[in-house]
């Protein structure tokens, strides 16, 4: 292991764009199948494995879809966290921010979306206690849903504000559900002072995110690495300093961008925008947040300064408190000499 890759793995880092179901592990995913009696087109590891093989956004729904429908008890849901939070844990991600769509789960078995929330509570609980490791819920919008789902799942988010919930987000199928489409649901939220993520510029372009912007009035876009189609748009993100969660391998499975070499991602950051690096459904895009930074520091030859900084980003553009963030800023800051010293 050579220093770069030692400093990446061992820094302290902070995850924004991740996705509770999207983080099953597949050993995870079989057994729950199995248990509930469930068919799925894979009954091994390495049949999963080519199932995942994904290289659009309908196969990525359908495996989605498929964990959701295996999600079928509270204690699957706290077996999912708890995994998750393991798995944060042995990256060094200290804090998390996790998109969880509990409607498909109600949906599919009628499991009831505040005891979902309760279960992932009782492990977040748990992971804080024993991992000390962090994370807030985005409960999000299944997009393809109708506008009055979305205006339900707003109404949850209210009630829930400040319980382990502190946003409402908004993920699915891009193209065909414009943000607008859920403008109820967003105003109750607005309303109630509580923030929206909108995932927009990723399998649709530049006027979806613009749509989040004015709809939702969104405080982060998840991907947006379509904006630079958008010279206008790539000023305005400049100028606003909104934030982009950018998740490099998840683009290039689902065909956003050929390679990792032909990302938006330098362009992103060459123009002076808000980035963040995260891996939105790890297991199913075979990565994890630190291949992240390794693959994407390797191809654009980043140095420690820019890898620090992304770290640092995340931080500031979460929706932790001021001052959360500046305590935890101090301690990365320290980790970070620490760890550089130690290399020298
Ligand atoms: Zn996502």
């Amino acid at each position: 292991m050579n220093d770069m890759e030692f400093f990446i793995r061992t820094m302290p880092k902070v995850e924004l764009h991740v996705h509770l179901e999207g983080s099953v592990q597949p050993e995870t995913f079989l057994t729950l199948a199995k248990h509930h009696h469930i068919a799925l087109p894979a009954d091994s590891i390495a049949g999963l494995r080519e199932w995942y093989r994904i290289r659009d956004f309908n196969r990525f729904i359908e495996i989605y879809m498929a964990i959701s429908n295996c999600l079928r008890t509270t204690d699957d849901i706290e077996l999912l966290t708890r995994e998750f939070l393991i798995s944060q844990a042995e990256q060094n991600i200290v804090y998390s921010e996790v998109t969880f769509t509990p409607y498909n789960q109600f949906l599919n078995c009628s499991l009831d979306m505040h005891e979902q929330l309760n279960a992932v509570n009782r492990v977040r609980a748990w992971g804080e206690h024993e991992l000390k490791v962090r994370m807030g819920v985005i409960v999000d919008i299944p997009r393809e849903r109708s506008a009055n789902a979305g205006i339900e799942i707003a109404r949850f988010v209210v009630d829930r504000f400040g319980d382990g919930v502190i946003a409402l987000g908004l993920g699915g199928p891009e193209k065909g559900n414009p943000p607008s489409k859920f403008q109820q649901a967003f105003d109750i939220v607005d309303q109630a002072g509580i923030p929206c993520v909108i995932h927009a510029g990723e399998t649709d372009g530049p006027q979806s995110i613009w749509n989040a912007i004015v709809a939702a009035k969104a405080r982060r876009i998840g991907h947006g690495v379509r904006c630079t189609e958008d010279p206008e748009l790539v000023d305005y993100l400049k100028a606003t300093q909104l934030p982009l969660d950018v998740c490099p391998t998840s683009n290039i499975c689902l065909g956003v961008f050929p390679s990792l070499e032909e990302h938006s991602l330098p362009k992103l950051i060459e123009s002076g925008l808000s980035v963040t690096l995260n891996s939105d459904d790890p297991p199913l895009f075979n990565t994890t947040l630190t291949d992240e930074f390794l693959s994407a520091g390797m191809c654009f030859t980043w140095d420690a300064l820019l890898i620090k900084r992304l770290v640092l980003n995340a931080l500031e553009v979460s929706f932790l408190s001021e001052s959360e963030k500046r305590s935890m800023g101090q301690r990365f800051v320290e980790d970070f000499s620490r760890l550089e010293s130690s290399r020298s």
